[in-house]
């Protein structure tokens, strides 16, 4: 956990930077907090609306410009993740750094009820998807002298919990695609790849799982920016394989 750590102001300088679900909660704050420290920054999302008035506010404070790339995990195909790379490809010749946000909570529920529709809907948007995006991306990656993938884990990825059914079970798969990855980069290339887990942030998904909750007893997407911003830049490089959290577990 970096939660102390303080960023230079140009981190990301010159670096190109890949968020998905890049419209809201932890992505939107990760996106404009990459592009204040200097990142040209792919804003990726279903909701366009919501990308371009990301890319206004950073615009409007200076940063570099960014690009807005709508996607839609659960239908996006293998052809869809192939075209991406040849257009970032095309425009920017390389990836410094993906990191891989988007996810759907799907339903707290008995996993007796849990309808196998929905499963899969969950699974192709926070482990499928971003598996064969990764595919697809990995020679921009490689095209970097010093790459960070970062996949978005939960406390539900490491240890399972009641009525958590595919969430959980895809943040798991999350953990072990970050293994298997890592241990193939090891000592062999300039990419890296980690597991994040944000901790209990004031977010819509959170307010959708937890309604009892008030949001203002938890720390905000903007609080946990600093370890999202050491391990997306040359401060983490040589980690590799890690499972981090950026907040310190709560009491
Ligand atoms: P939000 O629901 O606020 O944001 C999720 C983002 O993912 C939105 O931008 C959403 O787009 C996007 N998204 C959802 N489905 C798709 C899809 N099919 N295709 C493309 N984009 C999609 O969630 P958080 O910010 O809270 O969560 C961000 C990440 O952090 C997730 O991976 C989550 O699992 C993880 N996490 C969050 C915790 C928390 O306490 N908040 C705790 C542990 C993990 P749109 O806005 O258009 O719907």
């Amino acid at each position: 956990c970096k939660i102390d750590y303080q960023p230079a102001p140009n981190l990301l300088e010159n670096r190109i930077v890949l968020v998905t679900g890049a419209g809201d909660g932890i992505g939107r704050a990760a996106a404009l907090s990459y592009a204040q420290h200097g990142a040209t920054v792919i804003l990726l999302g279903r909701t366009i609306a919501k990308l371009e008035r990301v890319y206004d506010e950073i615009e409007a404070t200076g940063g570099p410009q960014p690009a807005i790339f709508p996607l839609n995990f659960e239908g996006a195909t293998l052809k869809d993740f192939h075209d991406m790379a040849e257009t970032l490809d095309k425009e920017f010749g390389r990836l410094d750094g993906v990191l891989h946000n988007a996810g759907l909570l799907g339903r707290i529920t008995p996993f007796e009820q849990y309808n196998p529709e929905l499963w899969q809907q969950v699974m192709q948007v926070n482990i499928n998807g971003p598996i064969w995006m990764t595919q697809a991306l990995l020679p921009l990656l490689q095209a970097s002298d010093d790459a960070s993938v970062i996949f978005t884990s939960s406390s539900v990825g490491r240890k399972g919990r009641a009525y958590w059914g595919a969430y959980s079970v895809s943040k798991f798969a999350t953990e072990g695609f970050v293994e298997v990855l890592a241990d193939e980069l090891d000592n062999q290339s300039t990419v890296r790849v980690n597991s994040l887990n944000p901790g209990a942030t004031r977010t819509q998904m959170r307010r959708t799982a937890f309604p009892g909750e008030d949001p203002f007893t938890l720390r905000t997407p903007e609080d946990i920016m600093p370890t999202y911003l050491w391990l997306m830049g040359p401060d983490s490089t040589g980690t590799n394989g890690q499972k981090l959290d950026a907040q310190p577990p709560r009491v």
